[in-house]
């Protein structure tokens, strides 16, 4: 009777356990959706001690639970093994089967992924949405990426200006890549890899119509390399028609995506303006007592604190014409109208934000004044 009793103790302990625990750390990230699709925090090139992480890829579940992302994947370099010795896995699909295993209880998804490595000007590349890491572990280039295509993989260019293979930090793409591109092997590419901008690899995906990218491309842990020092860390926003695999692989293919660090964002003007324009709520606006200046309230809903210039003819009572709102936070403009109006257009670009290289969009709100 004892034993029935702690076995139904463990057996609820464990229904409620799995249905309540949760990760979420401190500082979740969040941004709003655009028109017509749901906005996906991605991170879509990371590693593990499969490849030459210094973590479990349990960990990096974990982590990407903290941060309230809906995608991630475990891009292990197929052919860079440091930790062979010690943990030897012909079967390259590991690290994957490993991380599903561990989000399977929450609302996180798992693409499978893996970084085919080569010297320049192969370069890094990572294909995901794969069905067999271990097919793609071949000699020739070439092959990895006819092979990736043949799993109808999402295949995107890593860290492309990496001085390590391009000495000067700029992107060169390279008769290989062209013929990648021409070919229909791939798709997307870097502008933000770890804490690295790069404006050429920018330009790049505009001229060939890559996907842009932004990764985090961790080894060690989020939060030393990010959290602790007030980071997030770079992710990949997704515009998906729905939360789910085929939504998220079709809106990569389709190039719907915004890069984003801290309060650098970098996207197709089509996508990067309605989130910017989400992002910002009036709380707010009301003219001061017998006077033509007009309080507007707005709040950055994001988690990238944003940086804003003045592009209306008003100018302000009480504020520099560039002004920060910090992520979460509300700010009060006070705009000299003139005469007293019913609505104004609130006009202010987004200096860092570029859809493309030092190009910062400018967004229209339009304010009911109460
Ligand atoms: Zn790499
Ligand atoms: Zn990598």
């Amino acid at each position: 009777m004892k034993k029935l009793a702690l076995l139904v103790v463990l057996f609820t302990f464990q229904q409620t356990y799995s249905q309540t625990h949760s990760h979420s750390g401190a500082q979740p990230m969040t941004y709003p959706d655009i028109d017509g699709y749901k906005t996906l925090k991605t991170d879509l090139h990371q590693h593990t001690v499969f490849s030459d992480g210094n973590v479990w890829p349990t960990i990096r579940v974990q982590e990407a639970l903290r941060e309230n992302l809906d995608a991630i994947s475990l891009t292990e370099h197929l052919e860079y093994q440091p930790h062979e010795a010690d943990i030897p896995h012909p079967n390259r699909n590991r690290s994957y089967d490993l991380a599903l295993a561990e989000a399977k209880e929450h609302d996180l998804l798992i693409i499978h992924g893996s970084e085919i490595t080569r010297s320049a000007p192969v370069g890094h590349n990572n294909a995901i949405f794969i069905q067999d890491a271990n097919l793609l572990n071949v000699d020739k280039a070439e092959k990895a990426f006819s092979e990736a295509k043949k799993q109808n993989a999402f295949v995107f260019w890593n860290h492309p200006a990496w001085y390590a293979q391009s000495p000067k930090g700029t992107p060169v793409l390279s008769n290989f890549q062209e013929k990648r591109i021409k070919n229909g092997e791939l798709h997307g590419i870097e502008v933000i890899n770890s804490i690295d901008y790069s404006e050429e690899a920018l330009t790049l995906a505009l001229e060939h119509n890559l996907t842009i990218m932004g990764t985090s491309d961790i080894h060690g842990l989020i939060d030393w390399d990010y959290t602790e020092k007030g980071n997030h860390r770079p992710i990949t926003l997704v515009f998906a028609k729905e939360k789910n695999m085929e939504s998220i692989q079709e809106a990569l293919f389709a190039g719907r995506t915004v890069a984003v660090y801290n309060d650098l964002m970098v996207g197709k003007a089509e996508f990067l303006k309605p989130l910017l324009q989400n992002s910002i709520e009036i709380v707010k606006s009301e003219y001061r007592p017998k006077s033509q200046v007009l309080e507007v309230q707005l709040k950055n809903v994001t988690s990238s604190d944003l940086l804003f210039e003045n592009q209306m003819e008003y100018t302000f009572y009480d504020s520099s014409p560039v002004f920060e709102i910090a992520s979460g936070e509300t700010k009060q403009l006070l705009i000299k109208t003139l005469d007293t109006k019913t609505e104004i257009v609130l006009k202010l670009k987004a200096l860092g934000c570029f859809t493309a290289p030092r190009q910062q969009p400018t967004i229209d709100w339009k304010v009911t004044i109460d």
